[in-house]
């Protein structure tokens, strides 16, 4: 998808498709935001693309497409082809510097080579004619020979140096790219793609370790009824609001992700069921605790509260089974009047 829509950005007919992407996003009611427009491009130059039949999808269904919405898409649709535009950049500029050190290193190979030639002969005429005149010429040579070599030998340095600089900016570079696209870019915390490779690998550590852990999801109540009532732009602020306090609360070794629209997932790898029911216990009466304001108003929003359900993972259970249960868990809260945490194991079952 991603080289169908360069292809077209560098082709002849790029400045009217930016015209349209524009005219496009006005006429659906968007910001025209750098990623909006990254968005609206792909959605018009490739319109069979995952990403553009999704787009289409909520676009009909009437739904407003607020920023959260587009970074949802973004995380699903465009970090693999971001990254592997990177990566295919780092790759170029490694070629560069290597070939830049090959060949400052055949250029130091070739002028040891002449000085090994130079100092043979000095020696053949050396044994020929060691009179004081020749012997002159001869340490001139050596000594013109010498500087040459280290001429090369300090350019390779250089080289070398400079090319040290550029791989360990590259590396940074990258790791910066890698954790981007690990993250939700609304909230700061880790995004579902990232949460997911965790889940599955702590699940795996407490099945070899044979140690406990536990996994929540956790909803922000009625959240859809705030964002019509107030904006979407006050939505998008209650989940960072609901995000802070996760972060805060939630630390490593915890893992907080925002997993969809207005739902969070934390795993509590090597805590007990009543560790994690109190660690959620204090989540929930945390962002119940405050009255909200909304920014531009001033208005009262009232607190936010949030459901949780949460399982702990029984011995040979998968990532995706404690997943499906944690979410029994979080319906049972909802069942329950929400604003509530409720475990998995003592949860009543949902009425059939
Ligand atoms: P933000 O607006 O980027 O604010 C980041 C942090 O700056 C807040 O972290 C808080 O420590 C501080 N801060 C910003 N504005 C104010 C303010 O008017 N008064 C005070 N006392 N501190 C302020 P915090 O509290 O963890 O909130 C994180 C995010 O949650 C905020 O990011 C915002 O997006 C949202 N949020 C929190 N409270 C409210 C609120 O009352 N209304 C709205 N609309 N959003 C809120």
């Amino acid at each position: 998808m991603a080289s169908q829509v360069e292809t077209t950005v560098r082709s002849p007919e790029a400045y009217s498709l930016a015209h349209r992407v524009v005219d496009a996003m006005q006429e659906a009611a968007v910001w025209p935001t750098p990623l909006n427009f990254e968005l609206w491009l792909h959605y018009l130059s490739a319109p069979d693309s995952p990403l553009s039949q999704e787009m289409a999808r909520l676009l009909a269904s009437g739904a407003p497409f607020t920023e959260s919405t587009a970074e949802m898409l973004a995380a699903e649709f465009l970090p693999r082809s971001r990254l592997s535009e990177e990566i295919r950049d780092a790759g170029a500029v490694l070629n560069r510097e290597l070939a830049a050190v090959a060949s400052a290193i055949d250029k130091a190979r070739e002028s040891q080579a002449n000085y090994g030639d130079t100092l043979a002969e000095a020696a053949d005429r050396m044994a020929a004619a060691p009179d004081s005149a020749s012997l002159g010429v001869i340490v001139s040579s050596l000594s013109d020979a010498t500087r040459r070599i280290r001429r090369h030998t300090s350019a390779l340095e250089r080289r070398l140096e400079s090319s040290n600089r550029e791989v360990v900016k590259l590396r940074d570079h990258l790791e910066q790219v890698r954790r981007d696209a690990m993250t939700d870019a609304l909230t700061n915390l880790a995004n579902r793609k990232a949460f997911d490779e965790q889940l599955l690998r702590m699940c795996d550590q407490a099945e070899t370790e044979g140690s406990p852990i536990g996994l929540a999801l956790i909803d922000i109540d009625h959240f859809k009824r705030f964002n019509d009532t107030w904006g979407h732009q006050t939505g998008d602020q209650v989940l960072r609001y609901v995000a802070s306090v996760l972060a805060r609360i939630a630390r490593t070794p915890r893992v907080a992700a925002r997993y969809g629209g207005e739902e969070f997932a934390v795993i509590f790898p090597g805590e007990t069921s009543g560790a994690v029911e109190a660690a959620l216990n204090a989540i929930r009466e945390e962002i119940g605790s405050r009255a909200l304001r909304r920014r531009s108003t001033n208005d009262d929003l009232g607190a936010v509260t949030i459901s949780v359900g949460f399982a702990q993972r029984r011995p040979g259970e998968t990532a995706i089974q404690v997943l499906e249960r944690a979410d029994e868990a979080l319906y049972a809260s909802k069942r329950g009047g929400r604003n509530q945490v409720t475990n998995a194991d003592t949860a009543a079952p949902a009425a059939a």
